[in-house]
């Protein structure tokens, strides 16, 4: 029988920080991950770039039944403090858009700085371990695993959510949390691509690859980003986003020239260009390609000098109001992030130590607790990690 003070079940990000930062406090520190791979999400993220962090980031960034319960770990752990670690290992990044930080070169450094961390705080790391069940005794936990029988003080759980099934995860959190008395809340893929009714499909596939910037609302929230065709539906960060906050049967409202009047431009196009195409006009704002799909399927043609007021009213009108009910989304096999999970009433907020169940700690994805696409979800893991990690 082999005894740490600290087991953590999960070797991705918010386990990875955690293990470091209680290994730093002298603890003695196991990580059990089923995987042969620690850290796969990492390694996948941001294009194999990793945006590992955002410089805006705060609470406002989450969706989450408790707005409030992110607000004392991200406080203590703030987008700084992760980019003074990153600093300090010597890892280049660059700002993209929005405040969102990627590695200049791969993922991989930020795989590597974690292990580095976790090498010289002592952690040890197994992989390919299956957790067979877990017992809460007098004092601590036992675990049975394939690799053996397991005594732990502190029990921390950092198996992140369902999304990527094929990459190692599962609900291995929620029943967890069960076990011990936590309730969990519903779930469902976000930060995930639409897939398209075939009747928008058939009109919308062949624009496929091409991207527009657009403002997408669903549900009394805005984003503003670009949107990409794609064979299946629609993608690109402004959907991804839009995502978190659509149910099935909702519809999304896109403006597809959100910076635009677009009434007031056509009337100008009018009288400079009398004689020219509507189309010829429209493939001035977007791609040619996407102006005729469009044009074609709203039936919005002639020449501008025909065109009443009205007409180009109706125009405007549709473009920036179009509406689509999507059929619903590419799911757990390709979405980012897993909205909802464990009840956060049912944890501290200061230590994600479970109220049910002394010693046992919740963090990262498995908590109710999801971030907006641009490294929101990162800094939850790392912050969730590093509070767990102080006091396990
Ligand atoms: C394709 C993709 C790209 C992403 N890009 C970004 C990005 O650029 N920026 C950003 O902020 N977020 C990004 N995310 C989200 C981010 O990866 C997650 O929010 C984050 O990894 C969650 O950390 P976590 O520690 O909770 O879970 P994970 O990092 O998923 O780690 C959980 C670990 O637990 C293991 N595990 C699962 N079940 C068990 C079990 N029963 N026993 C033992 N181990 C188990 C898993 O194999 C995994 O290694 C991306 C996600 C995906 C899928």
């Amino acid at each position: 029988m082999q005894q740490f003070d600290v087991i953590i079940i999960g070797g991705g990000a918010s386990g990875l920080m955690c293990a470091a930062v209680a290994g730093y406090r002298g603890r003695s520190v196991l990580v059990i991950e089923h995987t042969r791979k620690l850290g796969r999400k990492i390694l996948m993220s941001g294009g194999g770039r990793c945006n590992f962090t955002n410089i805006h980031n705060s609470a406002a960034n989450f969706l989450s039944g408790n707005p409030h319960f992110s607000k004392s770990a991200l406080s203590r752990y703030p987008a700084a403090q992760f980019i003074e670690l990153v600093e300090r290992h010597g890892v280049e990044f660059h700002e993209k858009t929005l405040g969102q930080l990627f590695c200049n070169e791969s993922s991989k450094e930020i795989l590597q700085l974690l292990l580095t961390e976790c090498e010289w705080a002592g952690v040890q790391l197994v992989t390919d371990t299956r957790v067979e069940s877990v017992e809460a005794l007098e004092k601590g936990f036992h675990l049975s695993t394939s690799g053996g029988e397991l005594q732990c003080e502190s029990l921390v759980i950092a198996t992140g959510g369902l999304s990527i099934p094929n990459g190692g995860a599962t609900g291995f959190a929620y029943d967890i949390a069960r076990q011990f008395g936590l309730s969990v809340g519903d779930v469902r893929a976000a930060l995930v691509p639409f897939t398209l009714q075939p009747y928008d499909l058939e009109y919308l596939k062949p624009l496929s690859g091409i991207s527009h910037d657009v403002s997408v609302s669903c549900n009394g929230t805005t984003f503003r980003e670009a949107m990409l065709f794609t064979h299946r539906g629609l993608s690109g960060p402004a959907m991804l986003q839009i995502s978190s906050y659509w149910n099935p049967g909702d519809t999304i409202q896109i403006d597809l020239f959100p910076n635009l009047d677009l009434f007031e431009w056509l009337k100008q196009q009018r009288n400079d260009h009398p004689k020219s195409e509507l189309l010829t006009q429209m493939s001035h704002l977007m791609s040619k390609r996407m102006a005729q799909a469009l044009c074609e399927h709203w039936q919005f043609s002639g020449h501008m000098a025909d065109l009443s007021n009205k007409r180009l009213e109706e125009i405007a009108q549709q473009l920036h109001h179009w509406t689509i009910k999507p059929g619903g989304t590419e799911g757990y096999r390709t979405a980012e992030v897993t909205l909802g999970g464990i009840d956060t009433d049912g944890v501290s907020s200061k230590t994600m130590e479970a109220k049910t169940q002394p010693g046992l700690y919740f963090i990262g994805e498995c908590l109710d607790v999801t971030g907006h696409l641009g490294g929101h979800n990162f800094q939850w893991a790392w912050a969730s990690g590093v509070a767990a990690g102080q006091v396990v």
